[in-house]
């Protein structure tokens, strides 16, 4: 590799252009993606943390492009937010979710990430009561994932519209709680549900201390508030058994189970009645 300062800079602006250029690319093939129909929904369970009953389902969107593979959702939703896509998208996944979860036992929910643009382009209300109506999914089975950055925009609206969903029985939960800079605010703010975890708080359970404390707090916090939690990224058995006795109501991750493909995810669920 050169040295010189001029062979750096033009390393560096062809990684520039490089990456403009994969980003065009993947805003095209993304177009082409929602034509060809190549998205499709995964479901990894959600358990009760004591008993270890299975409670729901989060929904989790994966695209398989058919030269790059599994294209990662913390990859391609960015750019369907940039190119608008998103709004087509997000109703999908909101009736495809809600059609599957027609299929399990009555007790199971189905939980759904929204992305703030659904709540932007002001579609998100209409998209939610239109898959609802088409699935005949009952109001109470389905929950809507939400981040600080959702709650940042609009406040008024977005406050407006999450409690019209709480008036219908639809729940809210906080995603990726502890990561942002306010978060406390908002659970006084907005009518919240569950606040969710982050993984990275939870991955550093068995040997940060500054992780332990943080989850003991938020933990203790959505007790007195009456919030229901889920601690995501469950890896380990420890990390299980000191979030179910800290208060933590619901556990996800690898340790209880993958995302599973829908039919999968239906043999599960019918399974877990029988248990
Ligand atoms: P998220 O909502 O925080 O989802 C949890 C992510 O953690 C998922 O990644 C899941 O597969 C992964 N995960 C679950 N348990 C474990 C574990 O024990 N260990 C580890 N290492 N990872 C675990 P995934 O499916 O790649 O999704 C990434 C993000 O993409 C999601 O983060 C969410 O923000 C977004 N996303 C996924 N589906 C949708 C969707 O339908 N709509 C929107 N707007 N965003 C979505
Ligand atoms: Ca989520
Ligand atoms: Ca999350
Ligand atoms: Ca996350």
């Amino acid at each position: 590799a050169k040295s010189d300062g001029r062979g750096l800079t033009r390393i560096f602006s062809d990684e520039l252009a490089s990456a403009a250029e994969t980003r065009r690319e993947l805003q095209a093939d993304l177009e082409e993606a929602w034509r060809l129909r190549q998205f499709r929904l995964v479901y990894q369970p959600i358990y009760e943390a004591d008993s270890r009953r299975l409670a729901g389902f989060e929904a989790l969107l994966r695209w398989t492009h058919p030269t790059r593979g599994e294209v990662r959702p913390d990859q391609f939703i960015p750019v369907a937010e940039e190119t608008g896509l998103i709004a087509r998208l997000g109703a999908w996944v909101l009736e495809t979710a809600c059609t599957d979860a027609m299929q399990w036992p009555d007790s199971l929910f189905v939980s759904v990430n929204l992305s703030p643009v659904q709540f932007r382009d002001g579609a998100v209300e209409a998209q939610v009561y239109r898959a609802l109506k088409r699935s005949g999914l009952p109001h109470h089975r389905l929950e809507l994932e939400i981040t600080e950055s959702t709650l940042l925009q609009k406040e008024v609206e977005t406050q407006a519209i999450l409690a019209d969903f709480r008036r219908s029985e639809i729940s809210i939960a906080l995603d990726d709680f502890g990561t942002g800079y306010s978060s406390l605010r908002y659970l006084i703010d907005f009518q919240i549900d569950r606040i969710k975890v982050d993984r990275y708080f939870v991955e550093g359970l068995a040997d940060k201390s500054s992780s332990q404390a943080i989850i003991q707090a938020i933990l203790a916090l959505a007790s007195t508030l009456g919030l229901k939690c889920t601690a995501e990224g469950v890896e380990t058995e420890e990390q299980a058994e000191m979030l179910g006795a800290g208060g933590c109501t619901h556990l996800q991750g690898y340790l209880l189970g993958r995302p599973l493909q829908p039919e999968q995810a239906r043999a599960l669920a019918h399974a877990a009645r029988h248990r």
